[in-house]
């Protein structure tokens, strides 16, 4: 293990080098130094050129391919002088995970030389043999493959190490038929749509100098540290992210000790590396804390558009494990590596912006903002609570499943929190009265019987999966390893769908008089009211009245996924070129399989590590106390043994049980894989649920009780105490 430690450091030192330059005046010219963004553009190409790719980035139009040829060339030379070799075309296929294959800009001639090359076709497009990416069934592996595409919206940059650079330029990945094989492409899409919709909206209401309309996030990020040497003794943490056996430590999260607590000296170094590698590319991090569990750390960007936020997530998530190693420790992002604390979750917070530089969750100073305000917070509302199924599946995952309604996270049921203030606002409106509101600050409508709006909502609820914070959402239950990019682009095109929506009604009734939008904003809140809820979204008051409410309560992937299997969902990415009905389809499946996937190596992982290194350990102890008692004996048979017979009793019964249990999952897990021909991969992933986890709990359980047996000089896996506190 010590190889493998340092291997790695050697490897990524070199980075250290531009970050210990990183001081004072420095710090701010080094931002941004590995990517190529748009002051780079503007130095390093002709005017035209730079004029042409900024109108492709803001309306999407095409290139030219001189033009291409160009800003090919433009990025290379920029690259080379980086100590850039190769490129890659930087993708995110369904995996949830980033691809890239690394071609070089190398390129022999005759004489046996060779030049530097990167030509415009190369930048738009890439092939790669990427047939092994899961497609949901899009596309069988003996057809057409797939190619990556160039997106310009998220600029390109560099990931460095000590022996050189690649130039990562972000892409989309699509089939020949040009169905989309990843999660960025209908990410773009739903941008689109939500765009399309809102500006609709708004002009009906008389705002014509909003010509287009973009998501904004910001992107809140949990994370574990380990110790690397403990890490490597652990194989269910390397194999699946998470520890499948384990007692909690004596000591836990109930001090309330770690959260915000003082950052010890080694965890800081790491962090200041960190941040500053993720500052060279480009990445806005400005805080830093401990979280509640033991260990567990967030770090914070300053949010951007939803397509550069995304990309910089993945790339933030990818440098955290370079930098963790570096440090000798590993960065785990699994939603719930200790069982029993806090497990670690996104938040992503989420917003709409104009063209002229408005927030439209921003509720604004004069009556005319407040009713564009209202407009959009009732299209939010509306499409949160038509569609709760359709941003609970966003977020499913066998990992969140631990985290969901586990005390610690929001429950599986989605509800909007709005604040007191607000939600005053919203059932005055309903009840069409004034609100009660003995507030001086409040702003007044100004338009007759339209209620005051708060001015500041600064009331915080931590335990609402879909929080108003002030000017922006924040949706809470997106798990740490995942990409935002499908709840994001989930959420976009429910409310895409609701503003249509409203703005149908509002036509419908014949113009946007204020009565007529004040009208049809009463009419939906009241429809859709039962959605908001202020109180503690972890109580078991809160699950009965959610279904009092007929709220949906999904409590796991298998029932969330039902989502996907929808008609009207279906007709809903259609409707709004999100996703075609076959790339629904496919995600369906994919995330099933993903799922039973996951499982599966849970499982494997559970029935090996208790055969060969917990029962061992068990049968070991067993050797000692029984080979203690008769030695004790044979010296003198009146010495009492008491102690020693009753502990060997103890160890016996439960390894017996612990064999019987993980022959009960091995017999699960056979039952489970026998269903694989001719079943939809869904029918798996239920049947993995409901057969094959409560299995491996049962495993657990007595593993669990014999770590608390056996002589701690037997046991082989390094325990939560020494994993959760790192030194
Ligand atoms: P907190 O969660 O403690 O309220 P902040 O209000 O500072 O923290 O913001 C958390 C995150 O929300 C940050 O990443 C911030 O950049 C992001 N954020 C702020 N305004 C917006 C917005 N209009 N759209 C999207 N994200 C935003
Ligand atoms: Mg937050």
């Amino acid at each position: 293990q010590a190889a493998v430690s340092s291997i790695a450091t050697d490897a990524l030192f070199d980075v250290r080098e531009d970050i210990s330059g990183m001081e004072g005046q420095s710090l701010s010219d080094s931002y941004g130094r590995y990517v190529f963004g748009d002051e780079v553009q503007q130095k390093r190409l002709p005017a035209n050129v730079y004029m042409a790719l900024r109108e492709t980035i803001d309306s999407g139009k095409t290139l030219s391919a001189d033009i291409a040829d160009e800003i090919a060339n433009a990025m290379k030379e920029w690259a080379v002088e980086h100590g850039a070799t190769h490129y890659t075309h930087w993708f995110q296929p369904m995996t949830g995970l980033t691809a890239e294959k690394h071609d070089s800009f190398l390129r022999p001639t005759e004489g046996g030389t060779a030049i530097l090359k990167f030509s415009g076709r190369q930048l738009s497009q890439g092939e790669p043999d990427a047939s092994s990416f899961p497609s949901g069934g899009l596309r069988a592996t003996f057809e057409a493959r797939g190619y990556t595409a160039w997106d310009p919206s998220s600029p390109a940059f560099l990931r460095k190490s000590a022996s050189g650079a690649t130039l990562c330029i972000p892409s989309v990945f699509c089939s020949w038929t040009g169905a989309a094989l990843d999660k960025k492409t209908p990410l773009l899409r739903s941008c689109q749509a939500i765009s399309k919709a809102a500006v609709r909206m708004l002009q009906s209401v008389g705002e014509n100098a909003v010509t287009r309309v973009a998501p904004t996030t910001g992107i809140e990020q949990e994370y574990f540290l380990v110790d690397k040497q403990f890490y490597h003794l652990r194989p269910d943490l390397m194999a699946t992210g998470r520890t499948l056996f384990g007692c909690a430590p004596y000591k836990g999260q109930e001090f309330d000790d770690h959260y915000f607590g003082s950052i010890s000296v080694r965890v800081l170094d790491f962090m200041r590396d960190l941040e500053k590698e993720l500052w060279l590319l480009g990445v806005p991090v400005m805080t830093r804390h401990n979280e509640v569990a033991p260990s567990q750390f967030e770090l914070a960007p300053q949010f951007s558009g939803v397509s550069v936020s995304v990309d910089q997530n993945m790339l933030t998530m990818s440098v955290l494990g370079d930098v963790a190693s570096r440090h000798g420790l590993v960065a785990m992002m699994h939603e719930k590596p200790y069982q029993g604390f806090n497990g670690s979750g996104k938040h992503m917070n989420w917003s709409i912006g104009d063209n002229l530089g408005n927030n439209l969750l921003e509720p604004g100073k004069t009556p005319h903002e407040n009713l564009k305000f209202m407009l959009v917070l009732t299209a939010i509302i509306r499409a949160v609570d038509l569609h709760q199924d359709l941003l609970r599946v966003s977020i499913a995952s066998a990992g969140n499943d631990h985290r969901l309604g586990a005390n610690e996270a929001p429950p599986a049921i989605i509800s909007i929190f709005v604040g007191d203030q607000l939600s005053e606002v919203i059932d005055a409106m309903i009840e069409g009265r004034s609100p009660d509101s003995p507030d001086q600050e409040s702003l007044r409508l100004g338009v007759d019987a339209l209620p005051q709006l708060p001015k500041d909502i600064s009331d915080r609820n931590r335990t609402s999966p879909f929080a108003f914070t002030g000017n922006k959402f924040e949706f809470r239950a997106v798990s740490s390893n995942q990409s935002v990019a499908y709840p994001a682009a989930f959420l976009n095109t429910i409310v895409a769908e609701s503003m249509d929506h409203i703005t149908n009604e509002i036509e419908a009734r014949g113009g946007s008089s204020a009565t007529t939008i004040q009208e049809v904003v009463r009419e939906t809140l009241a429809k859709h009211r039962r959605i908001l809820f202020d109180g503690d979204n972890y109580s078991e008051e809160w699950v009965e009245e959610a279904a009092r409410r007929e709220l949906l309560n999904r409590r796991t992937t298998p029932e969330a996924l039902a989502a996907m299997d929808s008609e009207k969902n279906a007709a809903l990415f259609e409707a709004y070129h999100v996703l075609t009905r076959d790339e629904f389809e496919s995600r369906r499946n994919v995330a099933s399989e993903i799922y039973v996937s996951r499982i599966r190596v849970e499982a494997r992982a559970t029935v090996d590590m208790a055969a060969t290194i917990i029962l061992p350990a068990a049968i070991a102890a067993q050797r000692q106390l029984a080979e203690t008692t008769q030695a004790v004996r044979q010296i003198d048979a009146s010495l009492p043994v008491d102690a020693q017979v009753q502990a060997l009793r103890l160890t016996c019964e439960l390894t017996g049980q612990l064999q019987a249990r993980v022959a009960d999952l091995r017999a699960a897990m056979e039952k489970v894989e026998g269903l694989e021909e001719g079943h939809e991969p869904i029918e798996h992933a239920q049947a993995m649920l409901k057969h094959v986890v409560p299995a491996m709990v049962q495993v657990r359980d007595v593993a669990d009780r014999l770590e608390k047996e056996v002589d701690d000089d037997l046991w082989p896996l390094p325990k939560y105490r020494e994993l959760m506190f790192i030194r």
